[in-house]
Parts: C-alpha cells; structure tokens; sequence
C-alpha cells in the first residue's frame, strides 16, 4: 500500500518501523501543499492501523480497500465548513471518538484542513488530544503544521510531505493516464514536481480543448468562418493547447465519421466529414513544424469551412 504515495520514502520507512514495532502514535499531523498527497499518505496510515493482516497495510484485503476508497465505517473524515474548521465539527469528533469502532479494533480520524480551525476549534481539540480514547487515531491534515497551536503540535508526531522527483512524477502520470508524455513533462515541471496538482492543469486543460473541439465543430459545419477562428485565437500561442485542440477535434470528427457511416446521416456529409479529417490531418503534420500557428489555424479554418 505504501506505493501509493510517489517518492517521501522517509516517511514510509518511518510509518513502516511504527506499525511493525506496533507504536504507531495517537495523533499525527500530515504537512504539505494540496496536490502532495496528504490523503494518499493518511490513508495508509489508517489501513496500517487497521487492516488484520500481518503485512499490514497489505493494501489487498477488503480492510485496505474499503479505507484507500475512505469508505471504511471506522475511518472518519471531517471537513471544514464555508473555510472555517469550527467547534462544532471538533465536537462531533469527540463525541464519534467515545463511540466503540464499528468493524475495526480502532477508528482513525482524519481531520482536512485543520490550518483553517478557529481558536476556539483548537482548543477544543486540543482537550481530545490530551486525553484521548484508546481506541482512536488521530490524523491531521494541513498545507503548514505551523498554523496550529505549538500545544496541539507537540502532542503529534508531523509528517511533512515533499515533492517526488522529476522523474517519478511523470513516470507516476505517464502510466496513470493517456496524456502526451510532452505535455506531461512540460506541467509537471511547472508544477514543481506536484502530481496533485499537475493532474488537475491536464485534467482542466484537457477539458477545455474538448470544449474548443466542440465549439469549432459547430462553427464549421455551419460554415461560420468568423466564430471557427474565434476558437483557433482562443489556442493559438500555445503549441500544445493547438495539439490538443487538433487531437480532440480530430477525434469528434472521427465519431461523427462512424455515425455517420452508420447511416444516421447522408452520404454528403459523411464525405464531408472525410474530407474534414484529411485536411484536419494535414495541419496537425505541419503544426510539428516551424511554422507560423495563427497562419495555419487561419487556413484550417477556411477550409474546413469550404467543404
Ligand atoms: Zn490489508
């Protein structure tokens, strides 16, 4: 289970010396920029404080799952509320803590964005802290264990999480999605190594071209010339949001080639629609080159607006 977290081998050697030793701590405090892997790390350390097997967390029984998902009934996640973590939520976690564990031998609590408690919230927590039931685990989650009260720190151990290297973040990404490994690299180094968060830019990016896609397919076959390269100025200083663009238009015009093919439409427009993914084609040969993009979206548009 511990492969689940890319890099911070520190940490996991650390975990892994706890559970085997079985002193596993109380309360933890889990530090790192969103995107790192906070949840990723508390989770494993939830399913080592209670999976059953002896290679725990062996990350393959049912325990293991149910808690990687944080739909395990004893693992408990707690959110704060409109950007306040109040006292009503902490006092919900104290009383949830006396409740005797509901499958497990223990029940883990996992606090998200505990940089956002109120005073009145830490203090709170803080008296759970100081005494807390046998059964219960405590795990906090913050960008910077800085921001909770040092009382509140010194009765946690503080796992603070670091960027995996280069190479482990896109090697991570490569085989977890099907984007272009030149993308991925090229976000993945803007994103200083931060997996989270470079999933999210390819993930938005990615929707966003399907949505221009979409747009230029409207535009063009309607033959309105002006919005299809109101779309293609939307991409055009940006090589790989054109490739995207390209790939994704391509791909709607495949679709609608197999519909069409299919004999939802008639044979014009499926001849049309082939004619589309050559030119289509075409561009996305001479977009590889040297050439000027705004040049070569403009034509793109003018053709596909002919046929
Ligand atoms: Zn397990």
């Amino acid at each position: 289970m511990f492969d689940r977290l890319i890099g911070n081998e520190l940490i996991k050697s650390q975990i892994s010396e706890m559970v085997s030793g079985n002193r596993l701590p109380h309360a933890m405090i889990i530090e790192g920029e969103d995107g790192l892997g906070k949840h990723t790390l508390a989770a494993i350390i939830a399913a080592a404080a209670i999976c059953e097997q002896s290679n725990a967390p062996c990350g393959k029984c049912r325990v293991c799952d149910l808690v990687a998902r944080y739909v395990h009934p004893d693992v408990c996640l707690y959110s704060p509320q409109k950007s306040t973590f109040k006292v009503d939520t902490v006092r919900t976690i104290r009383n949830d803590a006396y409740v005797m564990p509901l499958e497990a031998k223990r029940r883990v609590f996992i606090l998200e964005h505990t940089e956002l408690m109120n005073k009145e919230a830490e203090n709170a927590l803080l008296k759970v802290l100081e005494e807390p039931p046998g059964t219960a685990i405590f795990i906090l989650l913050t960008m910077s264990a800085s921001q909770l009260l040092p009382t509140i720190r010194s009765r946690c151990i503080t796992f603070s999480l670091q960027e995996p290297s280069l190479e482990q973040a896109t090697e991570y990404i490569k085989s977890h999605t099907d984007f272009e490994s030149e993308d991925i690299e090229k976000t993945v180094t803007e994103c200083g190594n931060n997996i989270g968060r470079s999933l999210e830019i390819l993930n938005n990016g990615k929707a966003l071209q399907i949505q221009n896609a979409w747009e230029l397919f409207g535009a063009v076959t309607n033959g309105k010339k002006l919005d299809a390269l109101k779309v293609c100025c939307k991409v055009e200083s940006d090589r790989l949001a054109i490739d995207s663009l390209l790939s994704e238009f391509r791909r709607i015009l495949t679709d609608e080639f197999k519909k069409s093919a299919c004999g939802n439409f008639n044979k014009e427009s499926t001849q049309n629609i082939s004619k589309m993914i050559d030119i289509v084609d075409e561009i996305i040969v001479a977009a590889k080159s040297n050439c000027n993009k705004a040049l070569l979206l403009t034509t793109l548009c003018a053709r596909l607006c002919e046929t």
